[in-house]
């Protein structure tokens, strides 16, 4: 056995020794890629920290109870015991991974596609594709859709999956932040460069800066150029709208909209994603999309909650209403205080704070959660302009007025005890710059 190692290290190193051949792997011992300081530091504090309690409005990190503001709980369903109920039955009935295929092959059954029913009904769209994650839709839903010939025309700000479908397509063209006379720049380009069709892609509400598309504006421009439109709401879903019908349906442009897209990893407390549209192009979608054909099905314990967590959102229109109220407590206390929201029309509570680089944005993070317990995330440079650090905080229908109130003296502490100024880098101009959240 060590012979055939020590005969492989041999190969190894004589191919190497060749001029042109570099090992691989050289750059996991360098300083490059992302957050370099931090992977050599071998962090586990700022990425990839451990929460040691079921997902709720307050958890425990490291042996300490915090008030938590950096998961994606919306309506609070992390916490219900029915769901975690209707999980415990559905894998006694079918076992905890069934079904044991692909959806297209072996796995699908009744209650997927009775899932997707109500979803289509729920969202107002006349059909619904299933997918195993949100990050996994994006991919397929948009390279099943576009070829060589077509272009994409996305949002500056748009989501690291839509960047990366984009990324991997023939030709993208990207617009400045919501900017509509942007937006029709590059459709005139595109509609002059182009032999195929054009997807426009937004997202419904922004996930770092809480602002909303506008919806009705991109519309009318992508009518006007033939295009198609696709529409990430993962924080829009079960958060905005009349029962938290979504973004389109509170802006009033959901027909608009050619392909509305959502998670369940966020209000739905739970994991999966969809792309609801017209029934040739969610039957297109659903025989062409690699990431989901080539996977195995959604289990069957995650449909079965689905389905609960769906009725519990349209029996429960008062969890919505609470997040906002919880929502609009906490921006406003957070601007009486001094503090710089941005443009936030959503839950999203953006905290940009005039502080520079990581030994800054850590400061701030470890003060909060270790000193006045209060569980936040920050981010910096390249998502944010330099100069600039984002606290990006979360709401929930289940915190309290007493988390809110404890959080927003906490904030105030911890910036007078860091001499955190008001004044911003004149660069910034309230928005984020490119992408970024997870
Ligand atoms: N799109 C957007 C806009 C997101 O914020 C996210 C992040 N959760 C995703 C897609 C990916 O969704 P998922 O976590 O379900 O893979």
């Amino acid at each position: 056995m060590t012979m055939v190692v020590d005969g492989q290290r041999a190969d190894f190193d004589r191919a190497r020794s060749f001029a042109a051949v570099k090992d691989l792997f050289a750059k996991c011992h360098e300083d490059g890629g992302y957050f370099p300081m931090l992977r050599m530091a071998r962090d586990r504090y700022y990425c990839l920290p451990k929460l040691d309690s079921p997902p709720g409005r307050t958890m425990t990190f490291r042996g300490r109870k915090v008030i938590q503001w950096a998961i994606n709980n919306y309506l609070g369903l992390a916490e219900r015991p029915e769901l975690i109920e209707v999980a415990t039955e559905a894998a006694a009935r079918w076992g905890i991974g069934a079904p044991m295929g692909s959806r297209f092959m072996t796995g699908n059954t009744d209650l997927h596609e009775a899932l997707e029913a109500a979803l289509s009904q729920f969202f107002a769209k006349p059909s619904t594709v299933l997918f195993n994650y949100g990050y996994l839709g994006v991919l397929g839903t948009v390279s099943s859709l576009v070829a060589k010939e077509d272009i994409i025309v996305i949002d500056r700000q748009s989501h690291a999956s839509m960047m990366d479908a984009a990324f991997s397509s023939h030709r993208f063209l990207p617009f400045r932040h919501n900017d509509l006379e942007s937006l029709e720049q590059s459709l005139k380009r595109a509609t002059r460069d182009c032999r195929g069709g054009i997807l426009v892609m937004v997202e419904g509400v922004y996930g770092m800066t809480g602002d909303l598309a506008d919806l009705p504006g991109i519309i009318a421009l992508k009518d006007r150029y033939g295009a198609r439109l696709f529409v990430d709401d993962a924080h829009g879903v079960g958060s905005i709208g009349p029962g938290g019908r979504g973004t389109g349906i509170h802006l009033g442009a959901q027909q608009g909209i050619d392909i509305y897209f959502g998670t369940f990893a966020k209000a739905f407390a739970a994991i999966g994603g969809f792309a609801c549209g017209d029934e040739p192009v969610t039957e297109y979608i659903r025989y062409n999309a690699r990431s989901q054909i080539f996977a195995k099905s959604l289990p069957l314990v995650v449909v079965a909650v689905l389905l609960k967590a769906l009725e519990i959102i349209e029996r429960e229109p008062e969890l919505v209403e609470r997040l906002w109220s919880n929502a609009r407590k906490l921006q406003h206390g957070l601007r009486e205080l001094g503090f710089e929201l941005g443009n936030t029309q959503s839950a999203i509570t953006p905290v940009y704070l005039p502080l520079d680089g990581v030994d800054a944005a850590m400061k701030i993070v470890s003060k909060m959660r270790d000193e006045k317990g209060v569980f936040i995330s920050a981010v910096m440079y390249p998502v944010v302009p330099m100069g600039v650090v984002l606290c990006r905080l979360v709401p929930s229908a289940s915190h309290t007025d007493e988390d809110i109130a404890l959080t927003l003296k906490a904030f105030a502490e911890a910036r007078d005890e860091l001499g955190v100024g008001t004044v911003f880098p004149s660069s910034w101009t309230g928005a984020a710059a490119d992408q970024g959240e997870t």
